[in-house]
């Protein structure tokens, strides 16, 4: 049996929102182990860990490499600690970047690490603590909260993952305005999707694969293959030069960031849920924008929203009525509000109670408490106080789901195209 022994690199917290993107540096450190002869043993890796972690700059992902533990592993080493020597944007209080190489299998105590970086919070000491305990060579730069991410970046399993191409920019063009040519962005979407995703939100018009940050980044385009990435690519015309590129392997629209709750009570805030309850109120908009109503189970209550960037996606939730059962997905933000990312119908209330029609035609009013209904048309009394059940026609549909729309979707958020009904 040939045992292959593998170097592990985790690198996270490098750039700021003023510049840089981990990722870059990373295709940068892969072009100089080109040049050296050292190969990858897989594609680079981009885990996208808790989207409500303090410290991040954007999207909060770390990056990690693979490459055979042989004679160039040192040189691999002086290479990783030199790029991020000279590219982390070491100036913005916020960057504290962390270095991890590991020599081993992942483990499972690794994996339940990496798990815990997306579903809670992890503090650099205690990153620290376990990488030493597994044997990590751990580099910290100013405070070094980069081997948080780092660590996890290396060790989470990818059970389900998808694929990022990355363009860079030269570096003159940063901060200006990219030059990418819209049409052809509407034309690869037409040519390549649902193999490719989230290049457009055409309720928006929003072209989703150019970045609005002054970071190296040109575009980027996500996919479930390889080969549809490079089709893309061919499609995607820029009038500024592409001095790079990169694919990435990413836990990017996995859903991994979602867990199964048992009921609403065991829901924490700052994690992110899949639970089913029954709408409460009929959802209402405040100043701002956003929407909101509560869901209930045996357990509680929760509010849930739906906020201004998402759009036309209120109009949907505004359809919700009490006595509706749906399941939710979603995180617990900063106000205790679920965050809603999708939802599935489980089960319309089609039948609502209203007061009774009269012989006449007109539909009755309340003659009092406990007095029954009065006709105000033709003055027609009944005893009876019971509303009548009446079957209502419904804008949504059981079973059905629905989405936020591609502009305000998370990175880890699985988009229905790759749902699989
Ligand atoms: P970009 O997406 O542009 O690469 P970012 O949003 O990933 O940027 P970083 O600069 O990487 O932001 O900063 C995120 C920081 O949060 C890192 O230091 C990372 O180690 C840390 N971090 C990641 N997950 C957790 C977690 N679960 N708990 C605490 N800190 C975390």
């Amino acid at each position: 049996m040939i045992i292959i022994n593998l170097l592990y690199i985790g690198i996270d917290d490098t750039d700021s929102p003023d510049g840089m993107c981990t990722t870059y540096l990373a295709s940068q450190i892969i072009n100089e182990f080109k040049e050296n002869g050292i190969e990858l043993a897989d594609y680079p890796r981009l885990i996208r860990l808790n989207p409500f972690a303090r410290h991040k700059t954007r999207g909060n992902g770390g990056v990690s490499l693979k490459i055979l533990n042989d004679e160039k592993a040192s040189l691999a080493k002086e290479i990783v600690l030199s790029k991020v020597e000279e590219l982390s944007m070491f100036d913005c209080d916020n960057t504290n970047p962390g270095v991890i190489f590991y020599e081993g299998d992942i483990t499972k105590e690794m994996e339940d690490y990496a798990f815990r970086a997306i579903y809670e919070f992890i503090t650099i000491e205690e990153a620290e603590e376990f990488g030493k305990s597994i044997g990590c060579e751990i580099h910290k730069f100013k405070k070094g909260r980069g081997i948080i991410g780092s660590i996890a970046a290396i060790s989470l399993p990818l059970s389900d993952f998808t694929f990022e191409l990355l363009a860079y920019r030269a570096s003159e063009n940063y901060g200006t305005k990219r030059q990418i040519d819209y049409e052809s962005v509407y034309k690869m979407d037409k040519e390549t999707f649902p193999d490719t995703f989230e290049n457009i939100d055409y309720s928006e018009n929003y072209i989703a694969i150019e970045p609005k940050t002054p970071c190296p980044v040109l575009y980027g385009i996500r996919s479930d293959s390889v080969e549809a990435l490079e089709k893309a690519k061919e499609i995607v015309q820029v009038q500024e030069p592409i001095v790079d590129w990169c694919i990435f392997k990413t836990n990017q629209h996995t859903d991994m960031h979602i867990q199964k709750a048992r009921d609403i009570a065991s829901m924490k805030q700052f994690g992110c849920y899949c639970i089913t309850g029954e709408v409460k109120n009929k959802p209402t908009i405040i100043d701002g924008g956003h929407m909101f109503f509560y869901i209930g189970d045996k357990s509680g209550e929760i509010e849930c929203g739906a906020y201004e960037p998402t759009k036309n996606f209120r109009k949907i939730v505004s359809h919700l009525i009490p006595g509706d059962v749906i399941q939710v997905y979603g995180g617990i933000g900063e106000q205790n509000t679920f965050n809603i990312e999708k939802f599935q119908v489980i089960k319309l209330n089609d039948i609502v109670y209203q007061n009774p029609i009269c012989e006449c035609g007109k539909r009755m009013t309340s003659a009092g408490k406990n007095k029954g209904f009065k006709c105000k048309k033709c003055g027609k009394r009944i005893e009876s106080s019971e509303k009548v059940p009446v079957k209502i026609k419904r804008n949504l549909e059981n079973s059905k789901f629905y989405e936020t729309p591609v502009s305000a979707r998370r990175h880890l958020s699985k988009p229905l195209c790759r749902m699989k009904f």
